[in-house]
């Protein structure tokens, strides 16, 4: 077949030739034949002479060559056309020559090369389109056995989850019309005799196959007070007959009952459309394919089979109407592929409108001062292939919305099992936080009111303490006690302004900020100043490493001053005495980076995600007294890093030291 493929034309002329040698072979046996089809000598001008056949042959690959370039319409109308010419010429050349001419083998050749080549073109195509078939039912698990059996038995188990069912039984059609049963399941050992049991399948299956001419339900109450009933379900797909189901149900039926044996043996019909087809698979194209009517029928059942395949993918994409999120799916170019109920009814559009707008203009209608560059997000998104997300505000109408937008990536093969994935659609998402947003809201109030009337009493504490402390009349002994209700009150203080710092950031909206050209090297100059006293009482040596020419970025000065204090002040509290403590700033490409490098402790690796959370500490021997330590430096660190579109990151080994370090935008 690929030599057939690969040399079409060649052997679309060797078939034209083979054809002129037909036509010649009756030719010259002539007489019978031509005069089968009319008076033989009638046709003088076509008697046999050799030096026809040189030229016979010759438009014979002629013919050939027209075949194999031109569509079939187009060559039986230019043969028309053809034919009237040579039959006027033949006449022409008879007269002025007195030579006979051959009208008859032409016309009897050029239908011959038609129907060979054309018939060679079709088998191609066909066979091309047998391996696409047969592809498409390997993809998608289209036709994978197993999982047609086990669709069709756990579409059994549903069904007698369901409903008291005491016999199942299901039939295949054969060809001829008569119906196999392929299955059975029975719940009751029946003690009936074999006459009444023999009466009762006779009576199943004629109920079946009533259902299936009729290509109804067929149901038959057994018993109305107690609910029993037979039911014969027809198994269709696309008007095709391909089996039947008979069900008992013992007790317990309903109306309702039917409409779910319905959708039921709909989905059943289409599994068993698949075992059935996977049973007899598609003919090799290059033998007799292209005739062979069970080929067509399974071929048939496959693109039905498609069919239903999309259809029960679509599914997914109706489900989406019963999530409580706004859904859209949107393609590469901008159109709306889908968009469930909620997102038409907040982006307030209708069905037909939502066809005939496309994603930017969908997202207009969600537009706030702070999402107010759709297209900025969009192109991020593409770029990255990362999510976006922001949260929306609209105080007119008192709601607050979780914007997420996600490039969706499908993966697709490459050669040997080399997978890559590919992005093929952006899925769009708004979330109702209102009422979250508003809880959170009211917890934090209400913490932050703690933290501010705790702040009074803690101070008195830690005040009254310290004047005792100045009593000279005092003991020694109580003083102690007095030393350790400053400290510890002290250290209440720390944590509740490291708390409240925490709380206020959190609140606070982005353009709150007082966002100015800051020069983070210059930053970091500040705080190794400032941090050199406790440094030096550790003999940790601060070492500062900056590449050339920092620009400034766009930042909070104090809030930055606050990160990069934590974070060197962690270096010098998580560190032995006489180590070093390098803190670098780095110029990338898109980003400045501040790292803070220490010889200190480090952090196991299980722990280096929780130690970003709030109140979270690394438990260590020994150091558990820590007086200084909250648990809140880092989670502030984090916080006041976002808020600057920046990110945070750790590298640490335990016992040999950490790298921390975060990045923000250039300006
Ligand atoms: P705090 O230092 O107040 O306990 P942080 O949020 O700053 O709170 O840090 C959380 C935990 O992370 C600390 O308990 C500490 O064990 C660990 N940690 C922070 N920085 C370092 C560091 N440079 N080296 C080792 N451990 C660290």
């Amino acid at each position: 077949m690929s030599f057939i493929k690969k040399n079409s034309l060649v052997v679309s002329i060797a078939l034209a030739i083979i054809a002129a040698a037909v036509v010649t072979a009756f030719w010259v046996k002539g007489g019978s034949v031509l005069a089968f089809l009319g008076d033989g000598t009638s046709f003088d001008g076509n008697a046999f002479e050799i030096w026809k056949l040189p030229v016979l042959f010759i438009l014979a690959a002629f013919f050939g060559l027209a075949a194999e370039k031109l569509s079939a319409a187009r060559y039986l109308m230019i043969s028309a056309g053809f034919l009237v010419f040579w039959f006027a010429a033949g006449m022409l050349f008879t007269k002025v020559t007195g030579m006979s001419f051959l009208f008859l083998p032409v016309a009897f050749l050029m239908p011959l090369v038609f129907a060979a080549v054309h018939t060679k073109k079709l088998w191609i195509i066909d066979d091309r389109l047998n391996q696409k078939l047969q592809r498409l039912a390997q993809t998608g698990q289209l036709l994978e056995g197993k999982s047609a059996d086990f669709r069709i038995e756990s579409g059994l188990t549903l069904l007698k989850t369901v409903l008291p069912l005491s016999e199942v039984i299901v039939f295949k059609r054969r060809d001829s019309g008569e119906l196999m049963p392929i299955g059975r399941t029975r719940n009751e050992s029946g003690t009936d005799s074999l006459s009444s049991r023999q009466n009762s399948w006779r009576n199943n299956v004629e109920m079946c196959e009533r259902a299936l001419d009729s290509g109804e339900t067929v149901l038959q109450i057994e018993d109305e007070t107690k609910g029993a009933a037979k039911i014969a379900l027809p198994l269709v797909v696309d008007d095709l007959k391909v089996g039947g189901l008979f069900i008992n149900v013992r007790e317990d039926f309903e109306q309702e009952d039917q409409n779910l044996l319905e959708a039921f043996s709909d989905q059943l019909a289409r599994n068993f459309q698949r075992k059935d087809l996977r049973d007899n698979s598609i003919r090799d194209g290059s033998k007799a394919g292209l005739f062979s009517t069970a080929n067509n029928l399974n071929r048939e059942g496959i693109v039905n089979l498609v069919k239903g395949t999309i259809e029960e993918q679509s599914f997914g994409v109706v489900a989406t109407s019963y999530f409580r999120e706004a859904h859209a799916i949107a393609y590469l170019d901008g159109t709306i592929a889908h968009a469930n109920r909620q997102m038409l009814g907040l982006a307030k559009v209708t069905e037909q409108e939502i066809a005939g707008i496309n994603l930017f203009d969908l997202l207009e209608r969600f537009k706030t001062d702070l999402f107010n560059e759709p297209k900025i997000a969009i192109r991020r998104v593409l770029q990255t292939g990362k999510a976006y997300e922001c949260e929306l505000e609209f105080p007119e109408v008192e709601t607050k919305l979780g914007l997420e937008i996600n490039l969706v990536k499908n993966s697709t093969e490459i050669g040997d099992s080399e997978i890559i994935e590919k992005p093929a659609c952006l899925l769009i998402t708004f979330r109702d936080i209102t009422a979250i947003k508003e809880n959170e809201k009211m917890r934090s109030d209400m913490t932050n009111l703690m933290s501010h009337e705790l702040r009074t009493p803690i101070t008195s504490i830690q005040g009254f303490a310290e004047m005792l402390m100045l009593d000279e009349n005092i003991p020694e002994e109580s003083r102690e006690y007095l030393q350790t209700i400053a400290n510890e009150s002290q250290r209440a203080a720390n944590l509740l302004s490291n708390f409240l710092s925490v709380a206020n950031l959190q609140q606070s909206d982005k353009k709150e900020f007082l966002k100015s050209p800051v020069k983070l090297d210059k930053v970091v100059e500040e705080v190794v100043g400032n941090l050199q006293d406790e440094a030096k009482r550790k003999r940790i040596r601060l070492v500062e490493r900056q590449d050339k020419r920092i620009p400034v970025v766009a930042a909070d000065r104090g809030l930055i001053t606050k990160a990069i204090s934590h974070l060197i002040d962690n270096a010098i509290k998580y560190s032995p005495e006489r180590s070093s403590v390098i803190i670098s700033t780095i110029l990338e490409s898109d980003f400045l980076r501040v790292e803070v490098e220490d010889r200190g402790y480090g952090i196991p690796a299980a722990e280096q995600e929780k130690i970003w959370q709030k109140f979270y500490r690394v438990a260590r021997t020994g150091q558990d007294k820590e007086e200084e330590s909250t648990g809140l430096g880092l989670s502030i660190v984090k916080e006041i890093i976002e808020q600057h579109s920046g990110d945070v990151s750790v590298k640490s080994e335990d016992g040999f030291g950490s790298k921390f370090s975060f990045r923000i935008p250039r300006f």
